[in-house]
């Protein structure tokens, strides 16, 4: 925890130090901008969320100097499969991507930002915590940010990093338009024996909803379900019987280490930018985990906006950033929305439909690219 004085002038305020914050603070603190970085939270999150990092977030953290670092701690995993109950429908192969990080890394949340931070650390700067902002008005000149302590700070710009409830977002009048989706989303990270092994991403579809189990290091896998009704802490009877329903004999469950429930909305707010203030990560967009795009696009917002606050492009980052999180956005509901449907003609056509598509490459290498977020560079 920082706890001296606040700088009352400054170039940037930067709210929130999850991913998407650290990612901006990092980029600023190597082109030597001057900005203060604030969570209201005593210490970061521990938990594991996100798992996965994709090549093109992999691409901007070697630009930064965190991608050693986190690939030295995570599972580098080259195949994603899916499969309808037990019959595998298409395997995308990451090996033959054009990239440095031809593998998609499965690594914790809580890891990710924490190398986020060591960085960030090395280049002299630090997260100023608990700092709640309670209020945010802008002006021709700059932008006043009142903490809830009713400390006072005046900054050039206001970047919203806050997530999904975003208090700058709500200042700058910005709408945030989309949907929840029906189901809710269960998230466990369990031990067990899996029989399709450790080496790939699996997502399977059945009647009663999408299943993917990834593998995590540390002998872990993360499942991500929809599930209509799901407990707000699912156990591992629960995540046994789950499996047990949508993949027949493939799993024996041995242990749980971390579970959540939760709804998830598909929402792009209508600008990311309103004059002085700037939104990003989860405050500008959220969507389906079923492509694990999330915090990848959120630390690749930060990366973007860095470098337009630093260039002073600033009307480079809402025309860049905003069509990539309608993209991510749409690909992750068509995704969510094919894997869950419950018509059992579309399901019956989904399912004769992939093994055909599979046996094109530049289709199996289109999918795999959207999904490595390489084609947003
Ligand atoms: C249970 C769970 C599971 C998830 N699973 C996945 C997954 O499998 N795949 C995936 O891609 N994504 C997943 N996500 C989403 C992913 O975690 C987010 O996309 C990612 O964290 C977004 O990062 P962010 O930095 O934009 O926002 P956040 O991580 O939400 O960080 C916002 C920060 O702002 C701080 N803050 C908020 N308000 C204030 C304020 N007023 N003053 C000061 N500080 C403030 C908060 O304390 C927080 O540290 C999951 C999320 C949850 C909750």
């Amino acid at each position: 925890m920082t706890t001296a004085a606040l700088t009352a002038h400054t170039g940037v305020v930067i709210v929130g130090a999850g991913p998407t914050g650290l990612a901006l603070a990092v980029t600023l603190a190597t082109a030597d901008v001057e900005f203060v970085i604030l969570d209201r939270l005593a210490e970061g999150a521990n938990t594991s969320r996100a798992a996965v990092v994709h090549a093109r977030t992999l691409e901007v953290l070697d630009e930064l100097g965190a991608a050693e670092s986190l690939i030295a701690r995570g599972k580098p995993i080259t195949r994603f499969t899916v499969r309808d109950g037990s019959r595998r429908l298409i395997t995308l192969p990451f090996d033959g991507l054009p990239t440095r990080y031809p593998y998609a890394l499965m690594v914790p949340q809580n890891v990710t930002e924490a190398v986020l931070l060591d960085r960030l650390r090395a280049l002299g700067r630090d997260v100023r915590r608990p700092h709640e902002v309670a209020g945010i008005v802008q002006d021709g000149d700059g932008v006043t940010v009142t903490l809830a302590s009713g400390d006072v700070l005046r900054a050039g710009y206001v970047v919203g990093a806050d997530g999904m409830h975003s208090v700058v977002r709500q200042a700058s009048g910005i709408g945030f338009g989309g949907n929840a989706y029906d189901e809710s989303f269960v998230l466990a990270d369990v031990t067990m024996d899996w029989s399709p092994g450790a080496e790939e991403v699996s997502l399977t579809f059945a009647p009663a909803g999408l299943t993917v189990v990834a593998p995590l290091p540390g002998d872990r896998y993360r499942i991500v379900a929809t599930v209509d009704d799901a407990p707000a802490a699912p156990d591992a009877e629960f995540v046994q019987r789950l499996l047990d329903q949508r993949a027949p004999g493939r799993a024996t469950v041995t242990g749980l280490v971390w579970s959540s429930r939760f709804r998830v909305h598909h929402r792009v707010a209508d600008r990311f930018r309103q004059d002085r203030l700037f939104l990003a990560g989860d405050a500008a967009h959220v969507h389906s985990p079923a492509g694990g795009q999330g915090m990848n696009t959120g630390i690749q917002d930060g990366f973007a906006l860095g470098r337009a606050l630093a260039t002073d492009r600033l009307d480079d980052y809402d025309a860049r950033r905003r069509p990539v999180a309608e993209k991510v956005v749409a690909f992750a509901d068509r995704m969510t929305r094919i894997a869950t449907t419950h018509n059992p003609v579309l399901r019956g056509a989904r399912n004769i439909a992939l093994p055909v598509l599979a046996r094109i490459p530049a289709f199996r290498t289109r999918l795999a690219t959207e999904l490595a977020e390489l084609n947003y560079r």
